[in-house]
């Protein structure tokens, strides 16, 4: 099959379009024919070695919908040609959190693309307990196009930090692809959304998937600008996943009892926290990592549904992968790069 490889660590000229064995599914396995993969920024963490990833030569990609190829003898439920998408958080189903029903916590917890191969390719391996159907009307590249990030979302604004009607959400980075699903996320929940961009042609786009108020943060101070909006009271929930560069300024944005929820580290791990300000005001530091089988079935309800819409940026071949990433490497997309092999 074709597959996008990369045999060591490097920038965008690692990757490599090559001849890779199709895969066969084992006892609980399934084989998707890939029709979407998400490009995320996992991807180009596995690819320069921030994140640990399977022995090489490696395939990346976590974002995948397709259909069944193949089945293995111990899987009933599912046929093939039957159209699917793939949670990406892998679980042991053992462990005390998967008991739980807390998969993301998983203590052995991986990621479709990591610690196996991944979408980028005509075919891949996945767990079938990982296989969630697609609902009626929903195509591919919408499904790829919510595979990681809405759901991390969804996860953050539904599980971590809910929001209530009339609470002040802060989401950056709108043209992100956790940023583009939050805010509609929020919307659906009642709450009036501010949001950041990095440049003015975004103001527009962040305004149509239904932000309230855009700052450009390239031009004005983000905390300053949502003291001004919420005349100096502060927003309810951040939604963080740039990192140290804003974390200090999205903690003094919250107002009292507010709650900050982050799944991401874009742009570095250490964030200097007021401690003082934090227990004065009632602050709560939340994490959320991905989620849930659960929460990716709600998604793909609400796309099915049309209350909510896949933002995507456009569509790129398997050749086509390493630009998709520069552009992401850039920020210059609004949404999502959807890879469509032939
Ligand atoms: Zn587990």
């Amino acid at each position: 099959m074709k597959a996008v490889v990369f045999h060591e660590h490097g920038d965008i000229n690692v990757l490599r379009v090559e001849d890779a064995p199709q895969p066969a599914p084992g006892l609980t396995e399934v084989v998707v024919r890939v029709r979407a993969c998400g490009v995320n920024r996992l991807d180009i963490y596995s690819r320069t070695g921030r994140t640990k990833i399977a022995p090489m030569p490696h395939i990346a990609g976590s974002e995948v919908a397709g259909e069944i190829a193949a089945i293995g003898d111990a899987v009933s439920g599912l046929s093939i040609g039957q159209a699917v998408a793939v949670a990406p958080y892998l679980f042991c189903g053992q462990c005390e959190f998967c008991r739980a029903g807390e998969e993301v916590l998983c203590l052995k917890s991986d990621i479709v693309g990591l610690g196996s191969q991944g979408g980028f390719a005509e075919y891949i391996r996945v767990p079938a307990s990982s296989i969630v159907p697609l609902p009626q009307g929903v195509d591919f590249t919408s499904a790829a196009a919510v595979g990681l990030a809405a759901i991390t979302a969804w996860h953050m604004l539904t599980k971590r930090a809910p929001l209530h009607p009339g609470q002040d959400v802060l989401v950056h980075a709108a043209g992100s692809g956790v940023g583009s699903a939050a805010i509609q996320i929020a919307k659906l929940h009642g709450a009036r959304v501010i949001t950041t961009v990095g440049s003015p042609e975004k103001i527009e786009h962040a305004r149509k998937i239904g932000a309230d108020e855009v700052i450009n943060y390239r031009e004005q101070d983000f905390l300053q600008e949502v003291r001004r909006i919420t005349n100096k009271r502060g927003v309810d929930v951040v939604v963080e996943h740039v990192g140290e560069q804003t974390w200090e300024k999205s903690v003094a944005s919250l107002t009292r009892g507010g709650r900050l929820v982050t799944c991401g580290a874009t742009t570095g791990n250490e964030g200097k926290t007021n401690i003082w300000s934090m227990f004065a005001k009632e602050i709560s530091l939340l994490g959320s990592y991905g989620g849930t089988r659960q929460d990716l079935a709600d998604v793909l309800k609400l796309v099915a549904t049309r209350q909510f819409q896949p933002v995507i940026h456009g569509t790129y071949t398997l050749e086509q992968v390493g630009e998709a990433q520069r552009l992401m490497e850039n920020r210059e997309q609004f949404g999502k790069l959807i890879i469509v092999p032939a």
